[in-house]
């Protein structure tokens, strides 16, 4: 009960706690690729703890033994002992719903996204490859709109999108840095990581961890592929032409160049260039990687230490029975 009460305490302080400290958080600008890690991390980390938390209160933990009769006896006799009490029975149930509650929907969210995303991106493409002129010097699908935009339509069979007003209000250095944010959302796949982000807020829409990490995950991999631009063209060529492209438009399943984040992305680009400090990096990866960590701690740490305690002298299986929950 202990380890299952420590698991809740921990997923419920993650998800309130964690958005209010992080939210808008300077030092991710600096270093947006590992602020998206961050950002992903914890969520992993509270719904590996919700689950493991509902598993706890399900399964009762035995001594790990290497004799697996031995061990599938102590298993049997541990549930019994457990499910014999109504309390037990109860705590057990209700920690099964939970466990599934949580894998189910986010599973059932993340397969109605895959399908919706495929079906999107194939509509778009098809209407793409009927109105759209391939440029294969540039590697670029042009439509003809006034509407100076660039996009990029991941998957398989990608495609990197801009219109006649775009080539139109761009120079060559402004167009290649434009075309570099967009072959950096597809080399870094960002858009199966806002997908990702997306399912867990649609699964768990009052959860507010999820919430802001989908928004400041959105903005982060804009700041991550600007910077990608910025490296091979400098930081004022992108800005400027993050400036040409700002208004445009782009489909929702599409990763545009502009956003509703522009004009703090462009004033990032002109502020003075502050990358964070290797300590502060390896810092927060390992603020990250111990986030990961933590659920699964709480369960392994017990059943580690219940390992080094001989529990049967007298060789009963009972006695090997341990109460971790
Ligand atoms: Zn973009």
């Amino acid at each position: 009960m202990i380890v299952a009460a420590v698991l809740f305490a921990y997923a419920a302080l993650l998800s309130t706690l964690a958005p209010r400290l992080l939210r808008g958080a300077h030092w991710a600008e600096r270093a947006p690729r590992l602020g998206i890690v961050v950002w992903q991390a914890l969520g992993a980390s509270a719904l590996t703890a919700a689950v493991l938390a509902g598993l706890a209160l399900t399964v009762p933990t035995v001594r790990v033994s290497a004799d697996l009769a031995e061990l599938l006896q102590a298993c049997v006799m541990a549930l019994t002992e457990q499910y014999a009490s109504p309390g037990g029975a109860a705590a057990g149930a209700a920690g099964a719903v939970l466990a599934l509650a949580v894998l189910g929907r986010t599973l059932w969210c993340a397969g109605q996204a895959i399908v919706r995303i495929r079906r999107e991106r194939r509509e778009h493409r098809e209407v793409l490859d009927m109105v759209g002129r391939p440029d294969t010097a540039r590697g670029v699908v042009v439509l003809d709109h006034d509407e100076p935009a660039a996009y990029c339509l991941p998957g398989r069979h990608r495609r990197t999108v801009i219109t006649t007003g775009a080539l139109r209000a761009l120079d060559d250095d402004q167009l290649e840095a434009v075309l570099a944010h967009e072959r950096a959302h597809q080399a870094e796949r960002h858009d199966a990581v806002l997908a990702w982000a997306q399912v867990l807020t649609n699964a768990f829409p009052r959860i507010p961890l999820f919430r802001i990490a989908e928004a400041e995950i959105a903005r982060l991999v804009e700041m991550r592929a600007d910077d990608v631009a910025a490296a091979r063209s400098g930081r004022l060529t992108t800005a400027a032409a993050l400036l040409a492209v700002a208004g445009g438009r782009a489909p929702a399943v599409a990763l545009s160049a502009s956003g509703s984040t522009a004009a703090r992305r462009v004033r990032r680009l002109i502020e003075p260039h502050r990358p964070l400090s290797r300590t502060r990096i390896v810092a927060g990866s390992l603020t990250a990687a111990v986030a990961l960590a933590v659920p699964l701690l709480v369960v392994g740490g017990p059943a580690a230490a219940a390992t080094q305690v001989n529990y049967c002298p007298d060789g009963t299986p009972a006695a090997q029975v341990t109460t971790m929950r």
